[in-house]
């Protein structure tokens, strides 16, 4: 078994990271950077979404862990007090493996049929540095409505817990396949309207995002900001790509919604 492990780069994780390295070597594990089975992020949920994306290209070959030296993640769930439990766990492999649905993003440009493809753990936020944006949005390929306002906000079900979240979107369960559109202060008066409610897309619901106003965007993949100018359409949908998380105890979807936002004992 292949492991590969990422720090947030600070005094703790560095030293979680290294005392973690030697054990797992110790058990005759390999430590490879190219090609990990398992990758262990120590950290935060931003040092989670860094490893996410670092090894987003080899997702069915690889599943995924957090361990957090700051307060409770969402993704980082295990805390440095487990290390040595947790190095057994991983040694005596194969382990549990549970699935959660990503994002899809295509943006397509007005010129030379440019197209860029991104995969999101959290969520895809599309904002202009030039007053609003004005998009035309379809759903499975309908007009539904056009948007004015602050901007957009495409989430995954664990990402539903993030900026959606600040946003007043719902909290989905993960093992649910489905996208969740919110709205940044929508433009809403006799002239234009919005469906103001979060949108909820199943599975094979594309959204599809058309600019009616030519801006430059800021378009964000988790914590990932992109600067677009041209836009033709900006493509959203369930993909068909999981993150895979090794999974050495349960913590149920809703006990870590508890212990994050209502429990005070993080
Ligand atoms: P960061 O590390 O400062 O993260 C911001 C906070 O979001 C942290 O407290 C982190 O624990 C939390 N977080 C991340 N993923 C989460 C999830 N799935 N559920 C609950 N909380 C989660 O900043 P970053 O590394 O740049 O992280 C990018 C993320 O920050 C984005 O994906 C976005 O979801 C989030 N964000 C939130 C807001 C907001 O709530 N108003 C605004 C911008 C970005």
């Amino acid at each position: 078994m292949k492991f590969k492990i990422i720090s947030k780069g600070d005094e703790r994780s560095n030293k979680i990271k290294a005392k973690m390295k030697q054990h797992l070597i110790d058990f005759d594990l390999l430590y490879d950077k190219e090609e990990p089975d398992l990758v262990i992020s120590v950290g935060g949920d931003g040092t989670f979404l860094e490893a996410f994306h670092r090894y987003n290209h080899r997702l069915s070959n690889t599943a995924f862990i957090g361990i957090h030296t700051g307060h409770l993640g969402f993704y980082a769930d295990y805390v440095p007090e487990e290390l040595e439990k947790l190095v057994i766990e991983i040694a005596k492999t194969p382990y549990q493996i549970v699935e959660y649905p990503l994002l899809e993003v295509i943006i397509r440009s007005k010129t030379g049929n440019k197209t860029d493809t991104y995969l999101a753990l959290n969520e895809a936020t599309i904002k202009t540095p030039e007053s609003s944006v004005v998009f035309d949005v379809e759903i499975r390929g309908e007009r539904f409505e056009t948007f004015r306002g602050d901007g957009l906000c495409i989430s995954t079900p664990s990402g539903s817990t993030a900026y959606n979240k600040a946003l007043g979107g719902g909290i989905i369960h993960p093992s649910l396949e489905a996208i969740q559109l919110t709205e940044m202060a929508s433009i809403n008066n006799r002239v234009f309207r919005t469906i103001g409610s979060p949108l909820i897309l199943p599975k094979h619901h594309t959204c599809l995002l058309k600019p009616i106003v030519d801006r430059s965007f800021f378009i964000t993949i988790d914590h990932i900001t992109h600067n677009y100018t041209n836009v033709k359409s900006i493509q959203c949908r369930v993909a068909k790509e999981k993150i895979r998380f090794a999974r050495f105890r349960p913590f149920p979807f809703w006990n870590r919604v508890r212990d994050s936002f209502i429990a005070d004992n993080n």
